[in-house]
């Protein structure tokens, strides 16, 4: 399994990095993990997005979903593709992305993206993909996407706050893609619905992972601190997910 970084910008897309969004290859088959703004276009110069066998989506939150409305008119009405293509989100998001499309029923919207809502325990196949979900600490469901394909894992936290199912999740995953949006150590003013690098290091060192990969780093933030701080929790290898960089897993 092969992930391409399309864009790890956090909360907004920089000038040279987009928000969340990843791709994941298999033995020619393909999922686009995290719609975030900016990362369309990166994923159509890697991969014709008409013949994606899934997207899934870790929360409605902008940096993380609003390049599907990409994938809809390319699909509805330019390039086009194999439709309708699967559309993994959390319990609600179909609503509030159809509302935005202004579709209902039949609209075309609802013929090119196969929405399926998924939580906590649900799995699900796709093509060579083995997917199951747990849920993160966030100001909005969050999905925490765990991907098997031809023996190995991937876990992508999307965004997540300490707790919740993370560890349990993550569990032996061969890598953990883990959001790190903040540096220091957690006091009382510290955002709850975001982790420190230091507590994805911890998460990755209770769940035994193999390759923590940190991501969704603050843009004003050096992403080479992030993995110093991580690295003070876990003794395994660490990287940071630059833009257009590609992980083995
Ligand atoms: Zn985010
Ligand atoms: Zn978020």
């Amino acid at each position: 399994m092969r992930l391409t970084v399309l864009g790890s910008s956090a909360g907004a897309p920089t000038r040279l990095n987009p928000a969340s969004g990843y791709l994941i290859e298999h033995d020619g088959s393909s999922m686009w993990l995290d719609a975030g703004t900016g990362t369309f276009m990166p994923l159509a110069s890697l991969t014709d997005p008409g013949q994606l066998d899934a997207v899934a989506i870790s929360h409605v939150h902008v940096d993380h979903a609003s390049d599907l409305f990409g994938l809809y008119g390319y699909l509805a009405y330019g390039p086009s593709g194999t439709v309708p293509v699967p559309v993994f989100v959390p319990n609600g998001a179909p609503e509030l992305f159809g509302a935005f499309a202004r579709a209902s029923g039949e609209h075309v919207f609802n013929h090119v993206l196969d929405f399926r809502e998924v939580g906590a325990g649900d799995m699900a196949e796709v093509g060579p993909f083995s997917l199951s979900f747990g849920a993160s600490v966030h100001a909005v469901p969050n999905n925490i996407i765990r991907i098997e394909a031809g023996g190995r894992t991937l876990v992508y936290t999307g965004d997540a706050g300490p707790g919740g199912d993370l560890q349990t999740a993550a569990d032996s995953c061969d890598l953990l893609l883990c959001e790190a949006t903040l540096q220091g150590s957690r006091d009382a003013q510290t955002y709850e619905y975001h982790l420190t690098a230091d507590e994805a290091g911890e998460v990755a060192a209770w769940a035994g992972v193999d390759h923590l990969v940190l991501t969704h780093v603050a843009h004003n933030l050096d992403p080479e601190v992030s993995v110093a701080e991580a690295a003070g929790r876990f003794a395994g290898r660490i990287s940071y997910a630059a833009p257009q960089s590609i992980f083995e897993v």
